[in-house]
């Protein structure tokens, strides 16, 4: 620790500057229900503010209470996540809340460990919870609490590394207000002082325009800004390229009708409806070259049997009417591969469900309501059967 910056001088400071100059007015601010806390730090985990910002009222409108989001069906909860990305998250907001009701009789737990054996609830996400509904004296360490501690204390090794994420838990623990009753606002203050202070790529202390009105309160003491490694930490892990994979979508559509896969619940979009698909294939310069040659003119049954194996190809095609139609090509960006997909328009004349499970046809009308992944939403809005929103050919995550 800087020798001029000790544990009560950290938290003072910390509290004065975020009674001038802390985030006011986010919904989920000064709570004490940990029902409230917890959904809105598990949406915070990976979605932006602003998001949040318009999303979170009408999860809580919609599941007000641990019992009602306990007792909806999984569907819904997807459904009400969709978009947001990370569904995993809901998932196990949905079991996580089933955990309360069951072990717990609808009262989140007031002890640490019990809070972090929850599911989908990390250590910081407990202390969160702890700190802000039961003043706790515990700490977090979130990706922005990492960074202000790592500049202010110059810390350059790899913070995702045992030693170092160890360190920085101790740290956070030892930099704590000694009044339990300072931890709500203690704990919201570091919050904010990462997300708009000492922030990722523009920090307020090299932001010379602002210098006259916002100044950082640990400037004088910051090793990271004594030493000018402010952008250097915490040190940067340089990323492996994403994998490219491609694949083919069918919006098979009959009159208002289009088919749905439902997707398997363990792996990427678990448990959500999507487009039946040809399998996802790693994308080489020969795959590349000969998927440019047949995209071109792909017919019914080219496409039917890359998807369907060919007794429900065949079942399919018989009801065919017309050609197939190509769509917009959409790149979607996961945070580990990039998957280029080609959606593909194929319509029939009737509904056929040629023995398939975890298939259904879905009225167009209703699919605005369903738990779709952003990829699949995107690929529909562009076929104007999800209106809003311009066409696009690249998406992100979830
Ligand atoms: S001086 Fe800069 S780097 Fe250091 S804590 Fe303040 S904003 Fe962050």
């Amino acid at each position: 620790m800087p020798k001029t910056l000790t544990s009560p001088q950290f938290a003072a400071t910390l509290l004065r500057w975020h009674a001038q100059a802390g985030r006011k007015g986010l919904p989920w601010q000064n709570l004490h229900d940990p029902y409230a806390i917890w959904v809105s730090e598990i949406m915070l985990q990976q979605t932006q503010v602003s998001t949040v910002l318009e999303r979170y009222p009408q999860l809580m409108q919609r599941f007000p209470t641990v019992q009602a989001l306990a007792a909806a069906p999984l569907d819904d909860v997807l459904a009400e996540w969709s978009g947001l990305g990370y569904y995993t998250r809901a998932r196990n907001l949905h079991t996580c809340a089933q955990q309360i009701v069951q072990d717990y009789g609808g009262y989140f737990p007031e002890q640490l460990a019990q809070l972090e054996n929850l599911a989908g609830v990390g250590r910081s996400t407990a202390g969160a919870i702890a700190a802000f509904a039961f003043k706790l004296r515990v700490p977090i360490l979130d990706a922005n609490v990492k960074r202000v501690l790592a500049r202010l204390f110059g810390i350059d090794g790899n913070v995702q590394s045992k030693p170092v994420s160890d360190q920085l838990w101790q740290l956070a623990q030892n930099l704590l207000p000694s009044a339990a009753g300072d931890m709500p606002r203690y704990t919201q203050a570091l919050m904010d002082f990462g997300a708009t202070y000492c922030t990722a790529r523009q920090p307020i202390c090299l932001n010379n325009e602002n210098s006259q009105a916002k100044k950082c309160p640990f400037a004088s003491q910051c090793v990271a800004k004594k030493t000018q490694q402010v952008l250097d930490l915490p040190k940067k892990i340089p990323k492996a390229k994403s994998p490219e994979l491609t694949c083919t979508m069918l919006i098979i559509q009959v009159q208002d009708h289009v088919l749905l896969q439902r997707r398997a619940t363990n792996g990427i979009w678990g448990g959500l409806w999507s487009l039946p698909e040809s399998s996802w294939q790693q994308q080489t310069a020969d795959h590349l070259k000969q998927s440019q040659k047949i995209k071109k003119n792909m017919s019914a049954k080219q496409l039917l049997q890359m998807v369907f194996n060919s007794e429900q190809a065949a079942d399919l095609l018989h009801e065919l009417s017309g050609k197939p139609e190509q769509g917009l090509p959409l790149k979607h960006v996961f945070t580990h591969r990039v998957l280029r997909i080609q959606p593909w328009r194929i319509s029939l004349t009737k509904v056929s469900l040629p023995h398939i499970t975890d298939y259904a046809w879905c009225k167009i009308d209703q699919l605005d309501r369903l738990g779709l992944p952003q990829a699949i939403r995107i690929i529909f809005r562009n076929w104007n059967l999800i209106h809003g929103g311009d066409k696009v050919n690249e998406s992100a995550t979830h």
